[in-house]
């Protein structure tokens, strides 16, 4: 029997990811209110938020000083627009300390309100410098298999999942995939990584070469795949991947959506994974998922063109209602200082040798494959058999029977396409948080195991 809350929820909301025909006899995990890494559910009863959210809630879930943040800035002027020269000081100050931290060479900052929206201004952005640069043709848009860039038309076709593309009429032409960096799964059998890496830039440069470079614009990247499974590349892979399309003229895009401020125990993922890229997308942790804000860096020989073509055409033709919402920016621009100041990034690198040993500790259950990550992110694979790496009819829907399992223990994990669990909680989590959070994930998998017994 569904709870009252529960049965108006399946009455009125369309609920996004979700099995709409399933969730109307299981109905909602309605959460009520949070503390720390701890989200409550309506009955009162605790879990440790494994997911941050939605890999964003960076600072856990009581943070006064961003409420305050939020609250002085919405009595103060809770709303005005970047819109025609209009502009306010949370966005200026907030454009400023990114120009500083970008770990590429950065110009000017645009901000949207989600990573959807900044991944598609990537690739309006794009294909308006190749028009202004006398390139037309120059308009396709890599991306890996298993990437996940948004929802948008444009980002979702990027995207590299099934669920969106699947009777969506996606991907739009000119959209296209290559290989997913994921040595476990797609490696052949004996292939080492090196050899592995190698392979799939010397696929990439086949691809680039069949289209032909003229008509290949840009690539992008999450430094590790998120939604995809949560998905480490081997070392050295962006290094090849980036001699490819420097040898192209391919723009290269990270997509730090998820990896951005932190998460990898670097303040971009970029750094950590060895990309070089010209522009990077970010967005969730960049106000600890507090409310929507995301953005992208713009380098100067971009910022001229666009300056440019404004001289051509009268405007820049592009931004939304709240790109830059001044409530948005005063809460990145105390989530910033937090991080500065509690040195909240260092202490992810001192606390991931915990969280990845623990991780990696998996790896010895009957029924995990891979257990891998960096910083505080990991996933793993569930197989039926570990020699051959077979895995389970996707029908057994195992890997959400351990998110179940989690559920009961009282822990939030995601399960992913590809029978993946994600786990990447809050970056403030203590030390004896991430022996519950793996000690719960390993009863999860107990149970799971039972079960399939
Ligand atoms: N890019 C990455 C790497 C993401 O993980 C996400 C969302 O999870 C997006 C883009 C899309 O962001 P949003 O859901 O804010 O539109």
């Amino acid at each position: 029997m569904l709870s009252n809350l529960a049965a108006r929820d399946v009455e009125t909301l369309i609920h996004p990811y979700t099995n709409l025909e399933t969730f109307r006899e299981t109905g909602p995990l309605v959460i009520e209110r949070g503390h720390g890494v701890w989200v409550y559910d309506s009955d009162g009863r605790p879990y440790l938020e494994g997911m941050a959210g939605l890999w964003c809630t960076a600072l856990g879930y009581s943070n006064e000083e961003l409420v305050e943040a939020a609250s002085e800035q919405m009595a103060r002027l809770p709303f005005t627009h970047l819109f025609s020269g209009r502009s306010h000081d949370p966005a200026i100050e907030l454009a400023e300390i990114l120009k500083e931290l970008m770990p590429v060479p950065t110009s000017k900052i645009f901000f949207t309100s989600s990573g959807s929206e900044a991944n598609d201004t990537q690739v309006k952005l794009t294909w308006y410098m190749n028009n202004a640069l006398g390139r037309p043709r120059k308009k396709k848009i890599l991306s890996h298999i298993k990437g996940y860039h948004g929802v948008t038309v444009a980002t979702a076709s990027m995207t590299g999942l099934p669920a969106n593309h699947a009777d969506w009429d996606l991907p739009l032409p000119g959209f296209l995939h290559v290989g997913c960096p994921h040595h476990y799964r797609f490696a052949e059998a004996g292939e080492s990584e090196d050899a592995f890496t190698t392979r799939l830039a010397a696929e990439l440069e086949a691809l680039i070469l069949r289209e032909g470079p003229e008509t290949v614009a840009a690539f992008v990247a999450e430094p590790v795949l998120g939604a995809g499974g949560a998905i480490l590349p081997p070392a050295g892979y962006y290094a090849k991947i980036q001699a490819v399309l420097d040898r192209h003229d391919v723009r290269f895009i990270a997509d730090e959506v998820i990896c951005g401020f932190g998460r990898l125990g670097t303040w971009f993922g970029s750094e950590a994974m060895g990309m070089a890229p010209d522009s990077l997308s970010f967005a969730k942790a960049l106000t600890s998922g507090y409310l929507p804000l995301g953005g992208i860096s713009v380098d100067e020989p971009l910022y001229r063109l666009m300056v440019q073509q404004s001289a051509k055409l009268g405007t820049f033709g592009h931004g939304t209602t709240y790109s830059g919402h001044p409530v948005a920016c005063a809460v990145a621009l105390k989530t910033i200082a937090i991080y500065k100041r509690d040195r909240i990034i260092e202490g992810v690198a001192e606390k991931a040798p915990q969280f990845q040993a623990r991780l990696s500790a998996l790896a010895d259950h009957p029924l995990v494959g891979e257990a891998r990550g960096i910083g505080l992110i990991g996933g793993i694979e569930l197989v039926a058999d570990k020699a051959s790496r077979r895995q389970y009819e996707p029908k057994a829907g195992v890997a959400a029977r351990v998110v179940a399992f989690a559920q009961a223990e009282g822990l939030i994990v995601r399960f992913l396409a590809g029978d993946r669990v994600a786990v990447c909680p809050p970056l403030v989590i203590a030390p004896s948080e991430i022996d519950t959070l793996f000690d719960r994930l390993g009863r999860a998998l107990d149970r799971t195991e039972a079960w399939i017994a």
